[in-house]
């Protein structure tokens, strides 16, 4: 029941405003309450270091209980004591206030949090109750201002202990919402990572082939234009030779973003193989890919690429070929390839249409 930092106010956060509180006050008949409880408890009850021997007593009760030991050997008990002694001090002082509240809600977020089992806060709560009305009864009042006091204390201590319950409650809902959250997070990722191409960021191999498996389909469906680009660097092999592997790796993803950069959003662009990449351009007529094959050549050859230290310039040699009846994802990769190696064959850096 000690006081620790939050940030936020609960009271916000859970939705908890007056109309809540005066709820709460209502039914607890706190509002019913002489004013004078609070400083007949503190100024008369609880003075002259009873307070301070109440949580003596407190956490030796505590300690003598075998879960609570354990849970508080993990902590700095004069830390605790500290920190009980002020809430004690606190106990019922201006019940009715926003900040009455939200420390109350804010104290009980903290022990949910530290994993405090709620049957255990809940006896520490009673445990405390008892000890406080111990002192009302040993307390030199009128029996008039003796029932006020501990009519008071057990009222106070059913509003902490609602309070501390209702934020048990929600901190163990965000949580669960956390931790649904995080997972959600976690499948995007992986499914992301699952489609993509590690070096470059394009698709994989077998997310392009998906691709074009289906883009197939919905081309045989729909009758559009379908048309495919296998697209492959030129010498990349001398880029390794030269500059050395780690260079020519990110070449190979400087001209990734070229590529992705070149094409329109809805195309589909992928690693083939090594320095080969896939293009898939869906309802595209011939006429058109071949605007795009063009943007992409140029795009890749202007300029070099700047890796580490070294300007490397690169080509791109690419085949071209539009679906036709009845072709397979095979078919149509095979004739691009076809393609694709007459470009070669033509002095690279160009586009062949199968
Ligand atoms: P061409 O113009 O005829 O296509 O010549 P090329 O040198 O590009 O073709 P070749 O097939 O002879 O060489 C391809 C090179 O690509 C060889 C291989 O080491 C390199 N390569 C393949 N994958 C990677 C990779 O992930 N990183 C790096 N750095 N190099 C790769
Ligand atoms: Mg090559
Ligand atoms: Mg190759």
């Amino acid at each position: 029941m000690g006081q620790l930092p939050a940030e936020v106010s609960y009271s916000q956060r859970y939705g908890f405003d007056a109309a809540w509180r005066q709820q709460q006050l209502a039914l607890l008949s706190l509002a019913e309450c002489p004013n004078g409880c609070a400083e007949l408890l503190h100024g008369r009850v609880l003075a002259g270091g009873v307070a301070a021997r109440v949580v003596t007593e407190f956490f030796e009760r505590l300690l003598g209980h075998e879960p609570a030991r354990r849970l508080l050997t993990s902590f700095d008990v004069e830390r605790l004591r500290e920190t009980q002694l002020q809430y004690l001090n606190s106990f019922g002082v201006d019940y009715a206030s926003e900040a009455y509240f939200e420390e109350r809600l804010r104290v009980g977020v903290a022990h949910a949090r530290v994993g405090v089992p709620l049957s255990l806060y809940l006896t520490a709560y009673s445990l405390l109750q008892s000890l406080i009305l111990e002192r009302v009864s040993r307390t030199e009042l009128t029996p008039e201002q003796g029932r006020g006091v501990a009519a008071f204390v057990l009222r106070i201590t059913a509003l902490d202990i609602a309070l501390a319950t209702e934020v048990y409650h929600r901190t163990g809902v965000s949580a669960l919402e956390d931790s649904v959250r995080h997972m959600r997070g976690e499948r995007e990722e992986l499914r992301r990572a699952m489609r993509t191409d590690e070096l470059t960021g394009v698709l994989n191999r077998a997310t392009v082939m998906a691709q074009l498996q289906g883009a197939l389909e919905s081309a045989r469906r729909t009758g559009q234009s379908l048309c495919v680009i296998m697209a492959d660097l030129d010498h990349f092999k001398a880029v390794n030779d030269r500059h050395g592997h780690l260079v020519g790796d990110e070449v190979l993803r400087g001209v990734a973003a070229r590529l992705k950069a070149a094409v329109r959003d809805f195309d589909f662009v992928g690693r083939f193989g090594g320095e080969e990449f896939l293009l898939v351009l869906e309802n595209t007529s011939l006429h058109t890919a071949r605007q795009v094959a063009e943007r992409v050549r140029r795009r890749v050859s202007d300029g070099p690429l700047h890796c580490r230290d070294s300007a490397v310039p690169m080509t791109l040699s690419q085949g071209l070929t539009q679906a036709r009846e009845g072709d397979t994802p095979d078919a149509l990769i095979d004739r691009a390839d076809q393609a694709l190696y007459r470009a070669k064959q033509s002095g690279r850096n160009c586009v062949v249409v199968e």
